[in-house]
């Protein structure tokens, strides 16, 4: 993977910095967002540093998505939103590419959540 010393998320992947983990394969990493949109709110990254989308190359972007989808499965969730932001006019904090996986719960039935996505 490439990496950057100031970058928070890569800080995340070699586990400098405490995450809970949801995912790790070669090319992407998944953990549970700090400030969760909804319970399950993951974010799933390439491990490859860049900033924006259009850095990432396509053979590690094309692990991403199904990985978001294992997510997505294993949050409970049926109903569910993926957001990337790619840029400060929209939205982006962190320069590291990355997917928010937010569950939207049934009000009635919650989600039945079960971690590590397999
Ligand atoms: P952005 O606005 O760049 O699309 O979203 C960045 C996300 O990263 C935010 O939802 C924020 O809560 C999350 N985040 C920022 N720093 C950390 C951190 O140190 N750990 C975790 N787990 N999430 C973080």
């Amino acid at each position: 993977m490439s990496s950057s010393a100031a970058c928070i998320f890569c800080k995340i992947i070699k586990g400098d910095i405490p995450s809970f983990k949801v995912f790790e394969s070669d090319k992407v990493f998944a953990f549970l967002d700090i400030q969760p949109l909804s319970r399950g709110h993951a974010l799933v990254i390439p491990k490859f540093h860049g900033a924006k989308l259009t850095d990432i190359p396509d053979e590690d972007l094309l692990e991403v998505l199904p990985v978001a989808k294992k997510i997505a499965k294993a949050s409970g969730a049926e109903d569910f939103n993926i957001l990337q932001n790619n840029g400060r006019i929209a939205h982006q904090v962190v320069d590291h590419v990355h997917f928010h996986m937010i569950p939207k719960p049934n009000e009635q039935e919650g989600l039945g959540i079960s971690w590590p996505a397999k």
